[in-house]
């Protein structure tokens, strides 16, 4: 048996960025299921930083982590991991509901005219929209310089990750989970539960009440865009997200924002919803797409009311939930990772998310009902 302070299950961004933090005062391993971190959710996202976009939690993280996206510490990575990239919300006919409830809850949106808008989309469709909105505030994130970085700070503070260790067992004995994988048992007395779109089907092995988790697949083409650089084009979606499309290594990713409820499962695209979301991009645009160069599918993570689930569980002793970040979890990965690892230790909540107005309440799993 090997023994630690804290074990982490799953090495997505939220298992690497809280045992990063965790293991600066602690012995800390992470399990991951899979031959290599980051396969599922992690490594399929749109890598879009949209600090309006969230229930109230998630902006509070979202916003709290931009300065360390600009200004990454020395020695995590050397470069910016956000590119600015405005975003427009294009408004229909019937979209104008909305879009009010955007501009209710977004920070320095602000409108342009059909003309303006075309200036940076020069692809809108003349005569598509009644209104158009401009988030100037978005950007890409380099997701992999990102989950790198947290994986390799966890080494270099002498934490452990074990990969090809699907975690099959959970057992809590005389103030200590064991954890049983192929390879043998690993304790310690607090788990941290970051297993993604299983983060329900871990806690049911060790008979911990599970959250109400639903997993929900979207899928993602990339076209090609002939006669245009797209280079820096905005990220285009509608007010009603039914679709997007932004620019990547000179082709556009495209996706109808698809939300369909899964079992966790390795998840691959749907070629219905691809080609939906190429439909409504060519009706709001003048482009033309009649190839799909590649796709994937990846899994987002809901509980009921959208917020993520982080804390201990009120009915497990050392069970820590930290789950259903949905289409957010990278974007707000380094203020809820450093608020996790501080729930953890029972230090002070971080600066930013204080300012941010973050009440823990609304993140608790304590919310959620307890049966
Ligand atoms: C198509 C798509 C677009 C997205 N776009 C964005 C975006 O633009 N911006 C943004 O911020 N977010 C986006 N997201 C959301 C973001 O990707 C997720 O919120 C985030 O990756 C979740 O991270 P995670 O670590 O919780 O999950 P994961 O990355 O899935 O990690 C969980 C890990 O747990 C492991 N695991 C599961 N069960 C076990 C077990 N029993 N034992 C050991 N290991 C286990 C899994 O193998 C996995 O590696 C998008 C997601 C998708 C699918």
């Amino acid at each position: 048996m090997k023994s630690y302070d804290i074990i982490v299950i799953g090495a997505g961004i939220a298992g690497a960025s809280v045992a990063a933090h965790l293991a600066a005062s602690r012995r800390v391993a992470v399990l991951e299921m899979e031959n290599r971190p980051g396969v599922h959710s992690t490594g399929r996202s749109a890598a879009s930083f949209e600090p309006n976009y969230g229930p109230p939690p998630m902006l509070a993280f979202t916003r709290a982590s931009e300065r360390f996206f600009l200004e990454p510490p020395k020695g995590f990575a050397e470069v910016p991991l956000l590119t600015p990239r405005e975003t427009l919300f294009l408004v229909t006919d019937g979209q104008e509901e909305a879009c009010e409830r955007l501009i209710a809850k977004a920070v320095d949106l602000g409108e342009l005219s059909e003309r303006a808008a075309r200036e940076i989309f020069p692809v809108l469709r003349e005569g598509h929209v009644k209104r158009v909105l401009l988030d100037p505030n978005t950007g890409d994130l380099d997701v992999d310089l990102i989950h790198q970085g947290y994986l390799r700070l966890l080494r270099e503070r002498g934490g452990e990750i074990f990969t090809d260790h699907q975690v099959k067992g959970l057992l809590y004995r005389d103030w200590k989970w064991q954890v049983a994988t192929p390879h043998g048992i690993y304790t310690s007395p607090v788990i941290v539960n970051a297993s993604g779109a299983w983060a329900d089907t871990v806690a049911k092995l060790g008979g911990v009440a599970p959250v109400g988790l639903q997993p929900k697949r979207r899928s993602i083409g990339v076209v090609p865009v002939a006669d245009h650089n797209t280079a820096e084009w905005p990220l285009v979606t509608d007010a009603g997200e039914t679709w997007y499309c932004k620019p990547q290594s000179g082709k556009l990713i495209v996706s109808s924002a698809d939300a369909t409820p899964v079992d966790p499962h390795d998840a691959y695209a749907d070629d219905m919803a691809i080609a939906t979301g190429i439909d409504r991009m060519m009706q709001a645009t003048t482009l033309t797409v009649d190839r799909l160069d590649h796709s994937w599918g990846g899994l987002r993570s809901f509980v009921r009311d959208g917020h993520p689930v982080v804390g201990f569980a009120p009915d497990a002793e050392g069970f820590f939930w930290l789950a259903g970040q949905g289409g957010y979890g990278i974007q707000s990965s380094p203020a809820l990772s450093e608020t996790a690892a501080a729930i953890i230790l029972g230090n002070p909540l971080p600066d930013g998310v204080v300012a941010e107005g973050l009440d823990l309440n609304d993140i608790s799993p304590r919310r959620l009902a307890y049966k």
